[in-house]
């Protein structure tokens, strides 16, 4: 069996197996042969898993599912404690717990590093942007997060969506003026 990879609560590995055999022909015209089709997967400790197009792929995934990122201590402990006074689903304690346990292991160090699979269902749930004057390390978090992983913003639920476009249209501008309106510009630096 193949071992675990990572430290903490995210530990993954990659499983690869036969799905099944196609014929494949030979481009002289003599006689082909069965190969195998091989189907993967990425799997985590945490219950994550995913398929890939081949083990490679899987390895991937599963390297892209342990990725941590370095925040500031207080933004991340900020962050667990505004989120542990809110309602959030279910599924998401286990994020939450595994966040507080890197915020409070970090004892003086000034940054932390927390998993992104912990870090961004979290903050979608907190990105609300009419909270940000408040709470000014929520669009540094997320800008940590989308600097690090480009290809997909953090995104809002949707409830929070709906009422900012409520909100909007009440001010008789599209959301994403209003956005711009209301988000503080975040430092690059
Ligand atoms: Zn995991």
């Amino acid at each position: 069996m193949t071992n675990w990879t990572g430290t903490g609560a995210h530990r993954t590995r990659t499983i690869e197996w036969q799905e099944g055999e196609r014929y494949k022909t030979k481009s002289n015209g003599s006689c082909g042969r069965y190969v195998a089709v091989m189907a993967a997967k990425a799997e985590c400790t945490c219950g994550w898993s995913k398929r890939g197009e081949d083990r490679a792929d899987a390895r991937w995934r599963a390297r892209a599912h342990r990725a941590t990122i370095a925040v500031a201590t207080k933004d991340l402990a900020a962050l667990v404690m505004l989120m542990s006074e809110h309602a959030i689903p279910f599924s998401l304690f286990p994020a939450l717990r595994n966040l507080d346990d890197v915020a409070r292991a970090a004892g003086d160090d000034a940054t932390v590093q927390p998993h992104l699979a912990d870090l961004r269902p979290i903050l979608q749930q907190a990105n609300r942007p009419w909270l940000y004057i408040e709470h000014p390390y929520i669009p540094r978090l997320i800008a940590a997060v989308e600097q690090a992983d480009r290809w997909e913003p953090v995104g809002m639920i949707d409830s929070a969506k709906g009422w900012c476009e409520r909100l909007a249209s009440a001010h008789g501008v599209e959301f994403d003026q209003w956005l711009r309106k209301v988000t503080p510009e975040v430092d690059a630096a």
